[in-house]
């Protein structure tokens, strides 16, 4: 690996690979292939798209062996979208995300049906932070906040949506080797992506403000939890709506899920998603495999039923606190 000449340090809630890509803007334009070469080894696109994974072997080496786990932790964390994934994973998944010598336990970190979220492997950024940014630091960066699956608008500017593409050519963040700072104008077409967002509804809000919970939660690997897992808590509010109706168990679930789906088809919770047709977002969305089989399921769908629970008053979110 060649040395590094500079170092940036990572700037607040800024993703590692937004770092990354900040230094490369330094970097002179014919060593830009070495310089990305030296930092991560292969070709690899700079997508949020299991950017944990990918990143903790960076992390690694550039914090050293001896480094304390909870810097690693920190940089894991708060820089990445592990502090949002790690949650569904299991104990010994999060030790072994943090531990530098289990080099082969890649695979042990898989989350599934991730290819099918939308903006799991689309960078996300809110027009009024870059201004922000820009006049405190000097420069835009990418937000870990903003890419948790479950942003849809900004933590900050609550009702400003975030952008993700561009709606006049179409283009859209994927690499941060393209894009190493997040703009306003498309860098296809100049196009001003921040015009005609969508508004964000209720249960984009309901959505995102679970993801955010489990984002900020802050849990450690040194006193990790032992109570079930959120992997539980659909679970939980369908238990809690059987009693609560004293009804027969299928009646409560048909109706339960017919409800579900209205709220679903209403609020446009499909847009989460790339789907070819319906039935896939039936399979992705399915209340049986949520609570049968909870770690087969997407985390973005156990956080829709959860905001779904909390829209018919089935979900407490001191919950979440209790169960991340
Ligand atoms: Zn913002
Ligand atoms: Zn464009």
């Amino acid at each position: 690996m060649a040395t590094m000449h500079f170092f940036l340090p990572l700037l607040p809630d800024e993703h590692y690979y937004s770092r990354i890509a900040r230094m490369a803007v330094l970097t002179p334009t014919k060593s830009i292939t070495d310089f990305y070469h030296a930092w991560l080894g292969v070709n690899r696109v700079l997508s949020p798209l299991k950017d944990y994974e990918a990143i903790r072997h960076d992390v690694a080496t550039t914090t050293h062996a001896n480094t304390k786990t909870t810097a690693r932790e920190d940089v894991l964390y708060r820089h990445t979208s592990a502090g949002f994934y790690r949650h569904f994973l299991n104990v010994e998944q999060q030790r072994a995300l943090l531990d530098v010598a289990s080099k082969d336990k890649r695979k042990a970190f898989f989350i599934p049906w991730l290819t099918k979220v939308r903006h799991a492997h689309c960078w996300q950024s809110c027009p009024q932070c870059i201004e922000d940014d820009i006049t405190k630091f000097g420069t835009s960066y990418w937000h870990v906040a903003h890419q948790l699956p479950t942003a849809t608008t900004c933590h900050k500017h609550r009702s400003q949506t975030l952008m993700t593409r561009c709606n006049h050519c179409g283009w859209q963040q994927t690499d941060l080797r393209e894009t190493p700072l997040p703009d306003i104008s498309c860098p296809e077409c100049e196009h001003d992506m921040s015009e005609n967002l969508p508004v964000a509804n209720a249960a984009n809000a309901a959505i995102q403000k679970i993801g955010l919970a489990l984002h900020l939660s802050s849990d450690t690997s040194q006193r990790p939890s032992h109570k079930p897992q959120i992997h539980r808590l659909v679970e939980y509010a369908f238990g809690d709506t059987i009693r609560d109706r004293q009804q027969a168990y299928w009646e409560t679930k048909a109706q339960i899920e017919h409800a579900f789906w209205d709220w679903v088809w209403e609020n446009r919770i499909d847009s989460y998603f790339d789907v070819n047709a319906d039935e896939e977002l039936q399979n992705i969305l399915c209340l049986e495999p949520i609570m049968n089989t909870p770690t087969k399921v997407t985390p973005l769908a156990h956080i829709i039923w959860l905001a779904f629970f909390h829209h018919i008053g089935q979900f407490d979110h001191a919950r979440l606190s209790s169960a991340s």
